[in-house]
């Protein structure tokens, strides 16, 4: 980039920085994800790098925060309040641990501590006396804001020692108080605070300290301003200090001697974040020794022996491309995003799905938008909102079609339904992805047979219905693109094997309207076979607790089909079992088994059984297994890396057991 164009971009970012920093800091609302903003930053440190000349004292890469608002009397901090240099990947982190061992030799040692995600504040204490408290502000000059700091239960107002000293810290609302907040706030129909720190942010900024009081905020000190004030020799032994003084200190801290430690630190914590009851947005890594500490000493923004880093962004901003539409097994059109690919929680992220016509006016979505992208319960992505104050004129206005983009004919939206349907049952994309769930994992399971194979069968015709894949040859899957023929026999092979699966899998398999795999068990463990099932009638499909009118309708219709009638009789010829062989499930009054009559709730990896194997044990022994907690849950096994399921359970105080517990008790 040559001189001209960097001085143009660098303008451009320090003006959008400056604004988002002002509607953050100031405004504690701030209109882009925190990703976003460190991106642009990123981008403007290494543009400044590159052209020091551009580099100005009032750009926001060289200023601490934000404004001071008039409302509040201002605080000198005589000693700064500083931010942190950021670390976002494991290279970042090493050449922080190189250039300190260049400047100080190898003798180091770290100090890990979770990054709170609140707001720093100064609290200066008299002879023992809390005497001022006070925000970060722009670094030097401060709010005062003790009214609203005595508020907060966990600040000791007299010290154990009669002391004078300033500590530092974080206050934050934890994640309990912030649900609780919004809750109230939607009730009201006020507007909600985007995040737990700018909610802690908002509340310390009121004028009317019963309002900050209300909030249920906390607070984490983790520095002393003024180290001097008492006998220690390292950032460690001041923070046991200040747990002796009274204050409150993160527990979760630890010793590092090497960087590989630090790294141990922080993938430990990527992974037991979501358990915790507050928000953290990274690792903060400290020197130990307040002597090496002085010897590198600060820039104008942060200190040189520490430096913060922050987790993989979980929102992110990008371009919506395109809305694509695709026809799913029930003739359901749901229009997808297609994004510019980005990277979202450590994986990279393309599409996500928009649901229906109405979500799309709703969040008025158009193509070209810059949109917020999350990935919801961590796994699948979501337009989370779109930055209308972008866009450039161009975007387009989506409309759903009305005629089906795979077989053309029209479209309809059932009664009470928000989505629209293909409802041309020979509709060629219906068929195929009746053909995918057909062999799908919960279904027939046949492995080897994918997406991208069934896909080939059904545009060469070799398939048109689930009956004909079991009259594949060797010879026709030899003949698609990218088959060996070790492939090709370990295929033959899946199919014949998947002919003795029990009924169940071949119920869900069929794919009738409203039977899930929970629903066709059951069926399956009432009527034993195929048969029986087909000659239920609406009375006897309803006798069943968990079948409701709707799905004995659906269930009574399909096999009324002559269609259906033909394909399971093919089925049946082709050798493909159609009897129930799992265990007879035992009912709560039967059994005498800690499961009994108890809703229990399978999270995290379970290293000596599948989940599967796991929750065919424990409905055997009475019990019933469900997807999420709420509180009509009993029990929650939580395996490696249980995440938010876990959290829930903890916070609704029920009883947690771990796989060993889950073993001996299924064991007796
Ligand atoms: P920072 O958040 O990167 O790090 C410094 C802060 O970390 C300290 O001031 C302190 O408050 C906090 N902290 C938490 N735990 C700590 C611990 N154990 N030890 C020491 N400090 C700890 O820096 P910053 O200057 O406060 O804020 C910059 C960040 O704020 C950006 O990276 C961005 O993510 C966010 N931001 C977002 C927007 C937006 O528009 N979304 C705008 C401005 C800033």
């Amino acid at each position: 980039m040559d001189l001209q164009s960097a001085e143009q971009r660098v303008k451009e970012l320090q003006n959008q920085l400056s604004q988002y920093g002002y509607e953050y800091y100031v405004l504690d609302n701030p209109s882009v994800p925190d990703a976003e903003y460190d991106r642009l930053m990123q981008e403007l440190l290494k543009l400044e790098e590159e052209f020091p000349e551009l580099k100005t004292p009032d750009s926001p890469s060289q200023r601490v925060g934000g404004a001071v608002l008039d409302m509040f009397e201002k605080v000198e901090h005589t000693i700064p309040m500083l931010s942190l240099g950021n670390a976002f990947n494991e290279q970042d982190l090493r050449d922080f641990d190189a250039r300190i061992r260049k400047a100080v030799g190898e003798n180091v040692s770290y100090v890990c501590e979770l990054k709170i995600d609140g707001l720093a504040v100064s609290l200066r204490y008299e002879d023992g006396l809390f005497a001022q408290g006070s925000t970060r502000g722009d670094g030097t000059i401060g709010e005062d804001i003790t009214a609203n700091i005595r508020t907060i239960q966990s600040v000791p107002l007299r010290l154990k020692e009669p002391i004078s000293i300033e500590v530092r810290g974080e206050a934050y609302m934890p994640k309990r108080s912030f649900e609780a907040l919004n809750k109230a706030r939607q009730e009201r129909g006020e507007e909600l605070f985007a995040n737990p720190r700018n909610a802690a942010a908002g509340s310390l900024r009121q004028l009317d300290p019963k309002i900050a009081a209300s909030r249920k905020l906390d607070t984490f000190l983790y520095n002393i301003g003024n180290p001097e004030v008492i006998d220690v020799a390292a950032h460690s032994e001041g923070l046991d200090y200040l747990d002796r003084l009274g204050f409150k200190t993160n527990k979760e801290r630890r010793k590092c001697s090497t960087i590989e430690d630090v790294l141990k630190y922080i993938k430990e914590w990527t992974e037991k974040r979501p358990q915790l009851p507050y928000e953290i947005d990274g690792i903060v890594i400290k020197l130990d020794s307040l002597e090496q500490q002085a010897a590198l000493g600060t820039t104008a923004k942060s200190p040189r022996w520490a430096i913060a880093y922050k987790f993989p962004a979980e929102e992110v901003v990008t371009t919506l491309l395109d809305i694509e539409l695709s026809v799913g097994r029930t003739g359901v059109i749901t229009p997808t995003a297609i994004l510019e690919p980005v990277k979202v929680a450590g994986t990279t992220v393309q599409r996500a799905s928009l649901h229906n016509e109405d979500l799309i006016r709703e969040k008025d979505i158009k193509i070209g938008d810059k949109v917020v992208v999350k990935k919801a319960g961590d796994i699948i992505p979501e337009v989370v909102n779109v930055l209308a104050d972008q866009r450039t004129g161009e975007e387009r206005e989506f409309h759903m079609p009305t005629h089906c983009p795979e077989c053309e004919s029209e479209l309809v939206r059932l009664e009470g339904e928000v989505a629209l349907r293909c409802i041309n049952p020979k509709c060629p994309a219906q068929i195929r992805e009746g053909l995918i769930h057909f062999v799908s994992r919960d279904a027939m399971n046949i492995d080897g047979l994918g997406e991208k194979v069934i896909s080939q069968l059904f545009a060469e015709q070799l398939i048109s219905d689930v009956a004909d894949i079991y009259k594949l040859t060797y010879e026709q899957l030899i003949s698609l693109e990218r088959m060996g023929a070790k492939s090709v026999s370990n295929l033959l092979e899946a199919i014949e094997a998947s002919k003795a699966n029990s009924l169940e899998k071949l119920v869900f398999g069929l794919g009738i309207r409203l039977v899930g795999a929970k629903a066709a068990k059951t069926l399956a463990q009432q009527f034993g076979s195929m048969d029986r099932l087909a000659a239920a009638s609406k009375d006897d499909l309803t006798a069943i607790n968990e079948i409701g009118d709707k799905m004995a309708d659906s269930i009574v219709n399909y096999f009324e089909m002559e269609e259906a009638q033909e394909l399971i009789a093919e089925l049946k010829a082709a050798g493909v079992n159609m009897d129930y062989k799992g265990a007879k499930p035992v009912s709560a009054e039967e059994s005498d088994s800690v499961f009994a009559g108890k809703t229990v709730v399978l999270t995290g990896k379970l290293e000596q059984l599948s989940r599967n194997e796991a929750k065919e044990k424990i409905e055997a022994l009475g019990g019933n297994v469900a997807g999420s907690v709420s509180k009509k849950t009993h029990l929650v096994v939580a395996g490696a890396d249980a995440g938010s399921k876990l959290t829930k359970a903890q916070e609704l105080g029920i009883e947690i057991w771990d796989e060993e517990k889950l073993l001996e008790e299924l064991n007796k």
